[in-house]
């Protein structure tokens, strides 16, 4: 292989990425591997930590782009909450700033785009659309490839404590995901009531943002529920009253 080929490891912060990034620099060594995030300015403290461990203990060098916003911004700026089925905050936060790097520091020819995608029948599908997505790159998915073992989750995050690395904590507190501090808009009811039991202030800054989009624009919201086959817009702060009553019922 050309000595200038490049690696580019699309790193969210996740432990998917993270088990990535692993097999792209046994791979491929670090020389020519990069780590490449997008900063939300809504990512979780320790997704840093965890972050700067992953370049120390792969000896390659982490890169960090942003757009600046935030999500909510986004949303107010484009007039689009995002949700579980629409996020202009990935293409605006995330794609958009990565491709702009992508365009000024690696030539479609000679550099791959590693995705971390992990094993599971759901992440698969979305394969094609992200290879589609990412073209003139070319895309490789390391965790799906032919001969991977499919690990779950779990065995990621046991993969990474063997290598002495401590993964993000936010999975320790039970989300799924490492992204935007647990107040991701695609996570639904369960996740948002984990996330005003854990990161209250974030809830609590989640739902006068929501508010404050519904006063300009109109009944939109996050969430959504289904009551007697109709589809209704669910309040951030509707869910938290009706979480605060229950949890007043049991007490
Ligand atoms: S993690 Fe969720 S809230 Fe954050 S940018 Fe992606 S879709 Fe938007």
């Amino acid at each position: 292989m050309d000595p200038q080929y490049q690696h580019v490891v699309q790193f969210s912060g996740g432990i998917a990425s993270f088990a990535t990034a692993v097999r792209v620099v046994k791979r491929h060594g670090p020389e020519r591997t990069t780590l490449l995030i997008a900063d939300t300015n809504a990512e979780d403290e320790d997704l840093w930590r965890f972050a700067q461990d992953a370049s120390r203990i792969l000896d390659i060098p982490l890169v960090r782009v942003a757009d600046g916003r935030d999500p909510f911004q986004v949303f107010h700026d484009e007039k689009f909450l995002g949700n579980s089925r629409f996020t202009p905050c990935t293409r605006v936060l995330k794609i958009i700033p990565c491709l702009r790097w992508l365009t000024e520091n690696a030539d479609p020819e000679q550099t791959t785009l590693y995705i971390g995608i992990d094993a599971s029948t759901h992440d698969r599908r979305r394969i094609p659309p992200i290879a589609t997505n990412w073209r003139p790159w070319r895309t490789a998915f390391p965790l799906c490839e032919e001969g991977e073992p499919a690990l779950t989750k779990e065995e990621l995050l046991d993969e990474a404590r063997r290598m002495g690395i401590e993964p993000p904590r936010l999975y320790e507190m039970g989300y799924t995901h490492n992204n935007c501090g647990g107040a991701c808009v695609r996570a639904g009811k369960a996740q948002w009531i984990l996330t005003l039991k854990t990161f209250p202030e974030r809830y609590a800054m989640a739902e006068a943002q929501e508010e404050e989009f519904r006063r300009k624009n109109g009944d939109y919201a996050i969430l959504k529920e289904q009551r007697n086959r109709v589809v209704y817009p669910l309040t951030l702060r509707e869910l938290r009253e009706r979480e605060q009553a229950r949890q007043g019922a049991n007490s």
